[in-house]
């Protein structure tokens, strides 16, 4: 018996040096139309009665103005704006969580870099500049609510919010991301960021700073021009390609299996390096950007 217990013991030693000798890296993702096809903030204004439009206006204002950071006009209407502030409570922002529209296959991303690539563990963490109960509303089930990071409000007892706990946007989202390496105490070159817009570029060039690896999903020009790679797709699966490339050093065959796995067939996988070009003429008779006709 203790023969037994002792190859128990032993068994489960190895186990856990296996699991210790994995790499472990930090995941982090945006939320807003990195793991969503739109934007928090059209979804409240729609719950609200707010138009598109008028939500547009307000968010592109702030956003001119150069007050906020980048990512939090929306905490800023949500504070000071009477059309928001008036009617959000904390239920409207669960809400919106519930009908923002997802990526699919998240939660297969999580369980992929949890556990499925050998050698390697990942931790999925999100951090946003949406208020922190959309997200952990819409990622119910999916990312554990300790793993979400978002923009914290303290409420009233009415209901009403009073004030902003914490902002995790544009520079907000280097500090938060600082604490949880250290936290996690993973080195500064095992960090993985995705994201797809201004909000990100702080972050982006931070993460890279340190030799870390950044992954853009859309074509926005600034954080395309930024990140190490882009991807581009209406499924969350397809931004692990980088690092199933680039960090694990997988060939496409595996890639292509694992999807299989997943029960999805890779139909169309293109690679184009984008240059992004702006001509303009030479002679001061032409207007800026009209085309240029030939002679
Ligand atoms: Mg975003």
């Amino acid at each position: 018996m203790t023969a037994n217990r002792h190859a128990i013991s032993k068994n489960a030693l190895k186990l856990n040096m296996a699991k210790d000798s994995r790499k472990h890296y930090l995941f982090a993702s945006d939320f807003d139309k990195t793991l969503t096809f739109n934007d928090s903030g059209y979804v409240l204004s729609e719950l609200l009665g707010i138009s598109v439009e008028e939500f547009e206006r307000k968010a592109n204002g702030m956003s001119k103005l150069n007050l906020v950071q980048q990512g939090a006009e929306l905490s800023y209407l949500l504070l000071h704006d009477p059309a928001f502030h008036s009617q959000v409570r904390r239920e409207h922002l669960v809400e919106v969580g519930k009908n923002i529209r997802l990526k699919e296959n998240i939660k297969q991303v999580y369980e992929i870099l949890d556990s499925k690539i050998d050698g390697f563990h990942f931790d999925f963490y999100v951090l946003s500049a949406a208020p922190v109960e959309v997200i952990q509303s819409a990622l119910d089930g999916i990312v554990p609510q300790d793993h979400i990071f978002g923009t914290e409000f303290k409420y009233k007892p009415s209901g009403e919010i009073e004030s902003l706990v914490r902002a995790t946007a544009g520079y907000g989202k280097v500090t938060r991301l600082e604490q949880l390496v250290e936290e996690l105490g993973v080195p500064a070159d095992h960090v993985v960021y995705v994201g797809d817009g201004n909000s990100d570029l702080h972050v982006m060039l931070q993460v890279n700073r340190r030799d870390g690896f950044t992954i853009a999903v859309s074509e926005s020009k600034l954080v395309a021009q930024i990140a190490k790679r882009t991807v581009l797709s209406d499924n969350a699966l397809p931004a692990l390609v980088p690092i199933l490339e680039e960090i694990a050093g997988w060939h496409r065959p595996q890639i292509r299996q694992l999807f299989e796995s997943y029960g999805f067939l890779i139909q169309g996988w293109d690679r184009v390096q984008t240059d992004w070009v702006t001509l303009r003429p030479t002679g001061g008779k032409d207007e800026i950007g009209a085309p240029v006709e030939e002679k």
